[in-house]
């Protein structure tokens, strides 16, 4: 534990920095949206979670004891955020003609694997909106006189009945309310379904019985009630991607309010991660070819780089998509790896970490992570500690490793042989491999090119670059 800087977060609330001051005193409450369970996750939703899993771990390099929620969508999302389109979940099912349970399992699978693949940490509780449907009817009935009413298609809550709505978006000020489609019958712009009937003479594959009639709780209705049923309210901090601040974290907002009888927004910390762009317009799930974590890794690279990717840049940026920044990611990452498991060669670790140097360097680390999540600078600090010279090997492993344990590599297992990562397709095996280029070398040693080259060629068909003379010692890599 250090506590040496105080750890300052960036509130969308404010849209300032603030001194993180813990509800309940030693711990840290996060709840993070999670995402919605009809197809895979693209990279540049990945994104909102490698912050999140940042945040969470540097709360815990703080010493706070924490409890993070992400949620899992598996009903209500519409295909707009506001109240138009079909619900992503039933349209999904329907197109693969399979049931919206079904879709749900897979992708939620998928989703798993890919936050393992990331060394994104397992939250305290993964929360499926489906388990909590009582739970949020009882939310609704209780905030229903009060603030809501009904229309033929749903029970909507009314917006003005809330102090300063869309604070968060800065809605009066900006133009937040205006991508929210209309509803016949609605009584201001802004006002959200908490509960949508199903329409009559239809049957949804997810639906419930309710006072309002059969149907299924909107998207926004599901994160206030799992926040509140996990963590309790206020708690302390709320992730997103940028987008959820103009319209999906107002709304849960209104209804922390109504459910609370306060003014208080149910989080103390709103926190928002830009988007990842990508101008090739593949991180768009509607044009059918999107990128995807298994995208990356079909092109040789290791998952990690995608997530040294992200913390090279500050989370609030946009962070623009391309192979080459990816490329040069996994050329760090390699560094890192290497670096590293020489250090764990020569030493094993030390207890503490005492020299004045090393000391220096965590303290730089330190501040760098509290102040807003500054992850490039915490970079360059492990870059700076694995290159660090006469200083002793043990404290300079456990100096790596604590900040390790922020930025999440697992550099104290991690191998070379770890980051070859290798495409669906290729068959060989590294044993093959490894014999093949011993034999390579062999005849390169007699003088014998043609059998070198004809070794190489055989390599390079069974998807094998021979990389000579790379500057990482790195032999061959797979490519498809
Ligand atoms: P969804 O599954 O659509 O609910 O999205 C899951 C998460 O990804 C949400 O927090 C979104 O705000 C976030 N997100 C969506 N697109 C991007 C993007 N291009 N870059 C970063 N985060 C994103
Ligand atoms: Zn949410």
């Amino acid at each position: 534990m250090t506590d040496a800087a105080p750890l300052k977060l960036f509130n969308s609330l404010t849209r300032q920095l603030e001194e993180f001051q813990p509800v309940h005193p030693g711990e840290a409450r996060v709840y993070t949206c999670g995402p919605t369970v009809y197809n895979f996750q693209h990279i540049g939703n990945m994104r909102a979670y490698v912050f999140a899993d940042t945040l969470g771990r540097a709360l815990s390099f703080k010493g706070y004891a924490l409890k993070h929620v992400i949620n899992i969508t598996d009903v209500g999302h519409l295909t707009s955020d506001a109240d138009a389109g079909d619900d992503k979940m039933e349209k999904a099912a329907s197109a693969a003609g399979k049931s919206a349970w079904d879709i749900a399992k897979f992708y939620t699978d998928a989703y798993w694997a890919d936050i393992e693949r990331l060394n994104i940490r397992q939250p305290f509780q993964w929360s499926i909106a489906t388990d909590y449907v009582p739970r949020m009817i009882e939310f609704a009935k209780s905030i229903a006189d009060t603030h809501c009413y009904e229309l033929d298609s749903g029970l909507y809550f009314d917006t003005s009945t809330v102090a300063d709505y869309g604070r968060l978006a800065r809605a009066a000020t900006e133009d937040g309310e205006g991508r929210i489609e209309q509803v016949d019958g609605k009584r201001h712009q802004a006002d959200f379904a908490i509960w949508r009937k199903t329409p009559a003479g239809e049957t949804r594959q997810m639906e419930w019985d309710s006072p309002w009639g059969k149907g299924a709780p909107g998207w926004h209705l599901e994160c206030s009630v799992m926040s509140e049923a996990l963590l309790g309210m206020p708690f302390d901090i709320h992730t997103g991607g940028i987008d959820h601040r103009e319209i999906h974290h107002p709304n849960e907002i209104a209804q922390n309010q109504a459910y609370c009888a306060s003014d208080h927004s149910g989080a103390r910390i709103w926190m928002h991660n830009n988007f990842l762009i990508d101008r090739g317009g593949k991180m768009s799930k509607s044009t059918g070819e999107f990128l995807r974590l298994q995208v990356l890794v079909e092109r040789g690279f290791h998952p990690l780089a995608y997530r040294l990717m992200c913390l090279q840049a500050h989370y609030r940026s946009e962070l623009e998509f391309s192979w080459d920044n990816l490329a040069a990611a996994f050329t760090r990452l390699k560094r890192m790896v290497m670096g590293v498991t020489n250090v764990r060669a020569s030493a094993s670790m030390a207890e503490g970490v005492e020299h004045p140097k090393l000391v220096e360097l965590l303290a730089q680390f330190d501040t760098a992570v509290s102040e807003d999540l500054n992850t490039a600078v915490a970079l360059t600090c492990l870059d700076e500690a694995i290159a660090m010279k006469k200083v002793d090997t043990g404290q300079k492993l456990a100096a790596i490793a604590r900040m390790d344990n922020v930025l999440g590599f697992g550099l104290m297992t991690l191998e070379r042989a770890n980051l070859r990562v290798r495409p669906n397709d290729t068959t060989i095996t590294e044993t093959d491999i490894e014999a093949a280029l011993a034999r390579r070398k062999e005849a390169r040693a007699n003088k014998d090119f043609a059998a070198s080259d004809a070794i190489r060629d055989e390599l390079i068909a069974q998807g094998v670059e021979v990389m000579d003379g790379d500057p990482l010692g790195w032999d061959w890599r797979l490519t498809i």
